[in-house]
């Protein structure tokens, strides 16, 4: 390993898995792990390091990153979001910032699976019922997914292997996307790239994977919703802003849509909403990221990362 890496130090600021602790210090870096550390304590001590990492806890701002610099280079984040980092305070002050957004694919797609089969099979729901001594086999009648369709918004890498696994399941695939998907990708999954509208009026299941951007805030709105099969199921895995949730809530409510799936919601947690209240509403909170394979993924990547940015630095 580059020699030069030998007095570079780097900030831990959240719980990131420790493979990545070991492969920076095995690289020649020092690691101070200070997980839950405070902003004031942050700002305080920021300056002494040349790498702070952070997951989706720590505020990187333009304060953190003005204390930092010169000796800070570079910030990284293990995982996608970086929402909580400033980035153009990043770039004013010529501090790198690294992110995994290929970490969580897998992890993400299958929580999704795992959505659509709950809603589609009333499990949740029927998970309750079991526990408060009922046994309603007759309303728990669910739907098959394999031979339905499923509309996927946003076909990058979630939407793909989301479509992918769906087409193993038997499902046929519609896909929207803003940007032209190559022909042997969309084949991978039999899947028909198509309008927004025709994946709304044709699909039975919904999901969403779009990143979060004034386009896409509220694209799945009340007349949305009404384009939509009557009886569809929606699952969001993406961000909570993308659904106008009132209007979720008003088609989940008088039946226009059957159910949905949703890990990620306008406030998180979404403490006083009104889907809370209904019963064919499946939530999580926000765990699509949140598996040991995942964790790790993003630790090992955003570490090999950080070392690459030092090593084609000092060469
Ligand atoms: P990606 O960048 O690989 O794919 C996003 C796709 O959406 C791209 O193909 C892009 O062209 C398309 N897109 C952008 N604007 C669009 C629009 N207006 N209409 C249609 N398509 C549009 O991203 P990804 O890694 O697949 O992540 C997708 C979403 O999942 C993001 O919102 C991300 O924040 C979210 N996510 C959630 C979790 C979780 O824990 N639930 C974890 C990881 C990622």
């Amino acid at each position: 390993m580059d020699g030069v890496i030998v007095n570079r130090k780097v900030l831990v600021a959240d719980a990131i898995d420790r493979s990545a602790v070991d492969l920076l210090e095995k690289a020649g870096f020092r690691v101070d792990l200070r997980p839950g550390i405070s902003a004031e304590e942050l700002e305080s001590v920021i300056g002494g390091y040349d790498v702070l990492l952070v997951r989706g806890r720590t505020k990187v701002t333009a304060k953190v990153i003005e204390r930092g610099v010169p000796v800070l280079k570079v910030v990284g984040r293990a995982g996608v979001g970086l929402d909580n980092v400033d980035l153009e305070a990043a770039a004013r002050h010529g501090v790198k910032v690294l992110n995994t957004p290929e970490s969580s694919t897998e992890s993400v797609a299958e929580l999704v699976i795992g959505l659509m089969i709950a809603v589609a099979r009333k499990i949740a729901w029927c998970d309750r019922q079991v526990r408060g001594g009922r046994w309603p086999k007759s309303e728990a009648m669910g739907v098959e997914l394999a031979g339905k369709t499923l509309g996927v918004v946003g076909y990058g890498r979630i939407g793909r292997r989301v479509a992918e696994i769906a087409y193993a399941m038997g499902m046929k695939i519609v896909a929207y996307d803003v940007i032209p998907i190559p022909e042997e990708v969309l084949a991978k999954a039999g899947a028909k790239l198509t309008s927004l509208e025709e994946v709304l009026r044709t699909a039975d299941i919904i999901t969403l994977h779009v990143p979060l951007t004034p386009e896409t805030r509220h694209l799945i709105n009340a007349s949305k919703l009404e384009m939509m099969k009557p009886g569809a199921i929606i699952i969001n895995a993406s961000r909570g802003e993308v659904i106008d949730e009132e209007a979720l809530y008003t088609a989940l409510k008088n039946g226009r849509i059957a159910g949905a799936g949703l890990d990620v919601f306008e406030k998180e947690p979404p403490t006083g909403s009104k889907l809370l209240e209904l019963d064919n509403v499946v939530l999580t909170p926000h765990i699509g990221a949140q598996t040991l394979e995942a964790q790790e993924a993003a630790a090992t990547m955003l570490a090999k990362k950080v070392i690459e940015a030092f090593a084609s630095t000092s060469s």
